[in-house]
């Protein structure tokens, strides 16, 4: 980011604007990068129904860049399959929605990833245990990007976020409440990123690029909005370190060894890196967050909200945002719940334990905080120096 705006240690955090910026740069990025890409990574399980309770009418999003390709057979891990599946046509390669062909055995789940149990998450509002209604969706086929989700029906639902879930406390103590409000605002920030950095910029020749002056005007002009994009990346960051051990013995079997192995590799490439460790070991103290506050009420209180929060995921009335949103709730949650365990295990003492999607979902958030801060910090000034000189 710009160096003569944000300086000093990020609001909330233990590192400095600088020092995530080099080191999200150096390590991070290029690392995460990889990772998502994975065989593990890039196949997220999700209920993508528009099953809204607060607007029935907000029925699904036509818009053609909306759709979610759901993943052809023959691009699943092998274990995945039904062993008598038959292999698939050059048709099936494109967008699937709704076709019968392009639904998948999502019962086998459990036998591809041995050692993983599926269990509910309890700071999101759908059955993470209710395969039926679940998909599976590879994540690199369907980049968050524009799709031309806009007006009336987003604006309601970023606004009963805001408005319902996360009051904004005026007072500069540190409160949780004021935690979620950042965490939403800093998720808000990273997704009109996104958006800005591959946007459609010409319709009738499909020409796609960057649009700088929107990032400038969604999230560039309101300190606020990118000092809460740093604070969530770190926030996250904190709870993919805090799980470290519990993520780097998780068992990343796809049924392919040579991709595994390299999975694993680089999981523990970035769970103990020297350079992310000496440049900032405590991205986020979360002990800081309990202080003085009653524990289990506030946990619960935080929970209720963030459930809410989960549940408006349904009524996004365009897939391939319902998708990507429902996926950082996810990945939100589920650092919520490393980040409210002491000592890695949760209040009934029990060590922590994570399911596949919980994982897929924390590193992807991850993943998307980070190239949202990569592009602030490559692409910000020279946003800046565009409108400047308008
Ligand atoms: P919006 O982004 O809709 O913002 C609404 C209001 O919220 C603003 O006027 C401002 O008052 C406030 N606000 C904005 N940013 C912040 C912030 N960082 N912190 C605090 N307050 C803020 N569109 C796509 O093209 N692709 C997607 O993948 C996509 N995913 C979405 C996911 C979700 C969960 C939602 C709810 C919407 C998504 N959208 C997506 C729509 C997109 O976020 C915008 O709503 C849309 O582009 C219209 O933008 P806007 O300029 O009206 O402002």
């Amino acid at each position: 980011v710009d160096s003569r705006k944000y300086t000093g240690i990020v609001e909330d955090c233990c590192c400095d604007y600088e020092t995530v910026d080099t080191v999200n740069k150096e390590v991070l990025h290029p690392l995460l990068k990889e990772i998502v890409a994975t065989p593990f990574f890039r196949y997220f399980k999700v209920k993508l129904w528009c099953d809204c309770p607060f607007w029935p009418d907000d029925g699904m999003c036509r818009l053609r860049d909306c759709s979610v390709c759901e993943c052809p057979a023959n691009e699943f891990p092998e274990p995945f399959k039904k062993p008598s599946r038959h292999s698939l046509s050059s048709d099936d390669l494109i967008c699937q929605e709704g076709k019968p062909q392009a639904i998948v055995d999502r019962t086998l789940d459990t036998k591809a990833f041995r050692g993983w149990v599926d269990i509910d998450n309890p700071w999101t509002k759908d059955d993470e245990t209710d395969n039926d209604e679940m998909t599976y969706v590879n994540l690199q086929l369907n980049p968050e990007r524009y799709t031309g989700y806009s007006g009336p029906s987003a604006r309601r639902i970023w606004d009963a976020i805001y408005m319902e879930n996360c009051p904004k406390y005026p007072s500069e103590e540190f409160c949780a409440e004021r935690v979620l409000y950042k965490l939403i605002s800093g998720l808000h920030s990273s997704i009109s990123i996104h958006i800005a950095a591959d946007y459609l910029l010409d319709e009738v020749t499909n020409l796609w690029g960057q649009n700088l002056e929107l990032m400038y005007d969604r999230v560039l002009r309101y300190p606020e909005r990118v000092r809460n994009l740093y604070f969530t990346f770190l926030f996250v960051l904190r709870a993919v370190t805090k799980a470290e051990d519990y993520l780097e013995q998780a068992e990343y079997d796809t049924g392919n060894p040579e991709e595994d192995l390299k999975t694993c590799s680089l999981m523990r490439q970035m769970l103990y890196n020297p350079k992310l460790q000496a440049a900032c070991p405590l991205p986020f103290d979360e002990a800081k967050l309990w202080q003085g506050q009653s524990g289990p009420e506030l946990k619960q209180q935080i929970q209720k909200q963030f459930r809410n929060i989960s549940a408006l995921m349904d009524c996004i009335g365009c897939e391939k945002c319902r998708l990507w949103g429902k996926l950082q709730v996810f990945g939100l949650g589920t650092a919520l719940k490393i980040l409210f365990s002491v000592d890695g295990h949760d209040k009934l003492d029990q060590p922590l334990q994570l399911q596949r999607n919980e994982v897929i979902a924390l590193i992807n958030l991850l993943n998307r905080l980070s190239e949202s801060v990569q592009f602030v910090h490559e692409m910000g000034p020279v946003a800046e120096n565009i409108i400047e000189a308008q």
